[in-house]
Order: C-alpha cells, then structure tokens, then sequence
C-alpha cells in the first residue's frame, strides 16, 4: 500500500445472505484527506464505511489501514484499532444518556486509559471550540438534536484518531443545524489533521469535502479528483 493513503479498499465484496451489498469496492483515501460516499439508499455506502472501518470484515478483497491489512486481524484486534485509532459519528448521536456531555466526550480517553480528571478536562476544551458553552453537565436528554451531535463530534475527535468515519452525521438534523454541524467537523478535521470519510445522501454535505465519490450496486465511481487521485 501506497504511504500516503490511510484506508484503503481493495475489491471488497460482502454479501449479507443472498443480498449482495459490496461487488468489488475500490476506494483509497489519503491522509487528512475529507472524502464524502454519496449515493443511492442500498448502494452499499455504510457496508463499505463499516469495512474500512473494521467493524465488517469483506467476504473477499482487502482492507489497509496505515500499511496493515485489516480484514485478516480478529475482532479483538480490529477492536482496539476502532477504539485507539478511529472516531465516529453516527446518525443519531448515540450518546450514553446517563452520563453528562462532557462525560460522554471524555469516553473514549477513558477507556484509552486515561486518568479521569485528566479525561474531564480534555473534554472540557471541546465545548467552546464546538459552541457547547455551559453544556458540559446535561444529560443528552437534555441537549437538542444539533448540540447532541456537536457533543458526539468532540467525543469522535477528542483522542485525536487518525481516521473520523461519519455515518450520515446531519441525517437527523434540519438543514441550517446539519451544515453548522458540517463545518464545524471540516473545520475541526483540518485542524487535527484528521482523514474524515463521511457517508452523505445530501449534495451540500458532499460538497465540504475534498472529494465526494459515489457507490452504485457496491462498487465505487470517482467524481472528482482529490489531492492525490488526480
Ligand atoms: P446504503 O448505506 O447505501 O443505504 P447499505 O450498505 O446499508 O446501503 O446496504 C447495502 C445492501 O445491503 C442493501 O441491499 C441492504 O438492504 C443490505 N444490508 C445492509 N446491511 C444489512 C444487514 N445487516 N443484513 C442484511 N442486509 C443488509
């Protein structure tokens, strides 16, 4: 594999039964690159977010994160890289709705180890830069839509992962709410450096991306050309 790509899909194909979801999907992403999958509903965009991911292992071809195959570790190793090395986003915030919103973004370096007043205060630095100024000790039931998935945002990024996978991350969120919740992932991405690969039905979601590609009947079809696909 190529240095300068971070994941890579390799002719991935995935059945779920007799549903085929993946036919042989290509996609290499190159780091702190921001690369959106359109396309249409059942074309494969999550199957194939969950394989670079390495929550779904391809029944055939090959996944690469970093120089390393993927799709051939066990689950407890594909585990620990989601947990050390990835973040995500999901549509639906998925927020841990007994813990408070700076808890829930201190998760992931918790669970990395790190010591709980140290986690809290990493935490903590996330609200002003998302606008979550005095949110820090509600509930998510207590947040609406657009501040729960700024607070899922900071939680995905706050161990600085080398990867963010976003699962529809503006598909619960009316429009103005789901672009600033846009931007400020772009924004945030390119500060940290991070490689973002953001699943999107929406057009104006694609377009903060450095390069939106399309899936069709599990396969993948460039759109335009990034940094290094060119
Ligand atoms: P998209 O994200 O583009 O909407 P998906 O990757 O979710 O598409 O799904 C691709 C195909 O695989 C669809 O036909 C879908 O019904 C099927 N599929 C996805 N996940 C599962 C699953 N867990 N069990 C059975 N079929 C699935």
């Amino acid at each position: 594999m190529t240095a300068e790509f971070v994941v890579e899909a390799r002719g991935a194909v995935l059945s779920f039964g007799a549903t085929p979801a993946l036919r042989g999907a290509d996609l290499a992403v190159a780091r702190g690159e921001i690369v959106a999958i359109m396309g249409p509903s059942g074309s494969g965009k999550s199957t194939l977010l969950h394989c670079l991911a390495g929550i779904l292992t391809p029944d055939s071809g090959e996944i690469h994160f970093d120089g390393r195959r993927v799709d051939t570790l066990g689950e407890t190793a594909r585990s620990a890289l989601r947990r050390e090395r990835f973040g995500f986003v999901f549509q639906f915030g998925q927020l841990v709705p007994e813990l408070t919103a700076e808890e829930n973004v201190a998760l992931p370096l918790l669970l990395g180890g790190t010591r709980r007043a140290a986690a809290i205060e990493q935490a903590r630095t996330w609200f002003p830069r998302l606008g979550l100024d005095g949110l820090a000790g509600r509930r998510s039931g207590e947040l609406s839509g657009g501040q729960a998935q700024r607070v899922a945002l900071a939680r995905a990024m706050v161990a600085r992962p080398d990867v963010i996978f976003a699962d529809e991350p503006t598909g619960s969120l009316d429009s103005v709410t789901g672009e600033q919740v846009m931007d400020l992932l772009v924004d945030a991405a390119r500060a940290e450096g991070s490689t973002v690969v953001i699943v999107t039905h929406e057009p104006r979601v694609a377009a903060c991306a450095d390069r939106e590609v399309v899936v069709r009947d599990g396969k993948v079809t460039q759109l335009s050309a990034g940094r290094v696909a060119s």
